[in-house]
């Protein structure tokens, strides 16, 4: 039994629309889509993905990295333009520099190592994203501290 003999034997019982034009496909007795032409295949996937914790997780990272990232190019473009001098960027920005390394090691990470994650329990997914979340609000309330006593 070829995967196209399987494709056409669930199509003859089952209704499935084409995932690029939802044409209903019951019946069809070809391996392409015969409203849009679409190559069609059967596919094992998990009945719902386990996106959510990881979706956290990245979220709430590019929303603090985020910011740090924002201000950082901000007094370094216009510390460029007003100032024209290396030094003062610096100066302006080495704390926005300082509170975006923790994000920039996290995203790259989280990326990269999504399917990693993915193998943990759900249990754990949550887990680790609570946890990095809270590392964020720790290391932002002392971050924004920092700003305080040292300006
Ligand atoms: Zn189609």
């Amino acid at each position: 039994m070829t995967d196209g003999d399987i494709l056409r034997a669930f199509l003859a019982t089952h209704d499935a629309n084409c995932p690029q034009c939802a044409y209903q496909l019951r019946g069809v007795e070809s391996e392409k889509c015969p409203e849009c032409g679409r190559t069609i295949e059967l596919q094992v996937q998990p009945a719902a993905p386990r996106m959510a914790p990881w979706l956290f997780a990245l979220i709430f990272t590019s929303i603090f990295g985020g910011f740090h990232w924002i201000m950082l190019i901000a007094f370094g473009v216009s510390g460029l333009l007003y100032y024209g001098s290396l030094s003062v960027i610096l100066s302006d920005s080495v704390l926005y520099l300082i509170g975006s390394i923790p994000y920039a090691i996290t995203l790259p990470l989280l990326i990269a190592r999504r399917r990693a994650f993915q193998r943990r329990t759900i249990r754990r997914q949550w887990v680790w994203s609570a946890l990095l979340v809270f590392a964020y609000v720790v290391l932002e309330t002392i971050w924004i501290s920092l700003m305080f006593f040292l300006f």
